[in-house]
């Protein structure tokens, strides 16, 4: 089921195969290419190519690259776990925060947001696994965080995000995010932001309008290889 030509056209093209394999509108799923732990010219040979969208965990890792990247026009998305000494400095830097999972957190990124920059797009992380993460709010706290979310004058809430815990079974990964794809039309989101580099193809089956590839498109992290 999943295609796995490595690089950057590789995974435009796969993403545009399983879209039509799934019945999904053409251009309906959007690359979120992670480039965590990548060097600044590995984001330079994909932006060269025209890659716009880049997600990042870690801010002071974010800020180096974006400073050497700011001749380029680049979306910067933060999908790493949020601590609050960090919020001023991600609602700052950052176009789209795809891990808000908590009301303190979402109304400290508000407040933050600085007023020229115009309000920042947010994703809920849920938490699909129980026990299996600490990361994103349980489904049954969802309507809650949603509520408040909406309040915050400096927040566009736009979707969930969610990150299952990994599982080899593909029938088993679309559960999880035909789960997170309810919860989403319940509260009435259009954007769903979920699928990696192992399980992309059960995620945009089920409804992924953002998968965050980073392995796909860049190869192993150099920690890891
Ligand atoms: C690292 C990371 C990814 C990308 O994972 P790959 O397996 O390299 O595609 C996606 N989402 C989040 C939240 C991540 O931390």
């Amino acid at each position: 089921m999943s295609t796995s030509r490595p690089g950057l056209a590789g995974c435009l093209s796969a993403i545009r195969e399983l879209e039509q394999q799934y019945g999904r509108e053409p251009g309906s799923v959007a690359l979120v290419a992670v480039s965590k732990k990548q060097p600044v010219e590995a984001i330079r040979v994909a932006a060269a190519a025209g890659q716009r969208a880049f997600g990042e965990n870690y801010l002071n890792e974010a800020l180096e690259k974006q400073a050497a990247l700011a001749d380029a026009e680049l979306e910067w998305h933060f999908i790493g776990a949020i601590q609050s000494n960090k919020t001023a400095a991600i609602a700052s830097h950052f176009s789209w925060v795809h891990t808000v999972d908590r009301v303190r957190i979402a109304e400290r990124l508000s407040r933050q947001r600085p007023q020229e920059l115009g309000p920042l797009n947010v994703l809920l992380q849920v938490n699909i696994s129980g026990e299996a993460s600490k990361n994103g709010v349980a489904p049954e706290a969802l309507d809650d965080l949603v509520r408040a979310t909406r309040e915050l004058p400096q927040l566009s809430l736009q979707g969930l995000m969610a990150l299952p815990a990994p599982e080899p079974d593909p029938e088993i990964q679309r559960q999880a995010f035909a789960a997170v794809a309810a919860l989403g039309a319940r509260a009435g989101l259009p954007h769903l932001s979920m699928g990696t580099s192992a399980d992309f193809a059960a995620a945009i089956a089920a409804g992924a309008t953002m998968i965050r590839l980073g392995t796909a498109v860049f190869g192993p992290r150099p920690d890891t290889a």
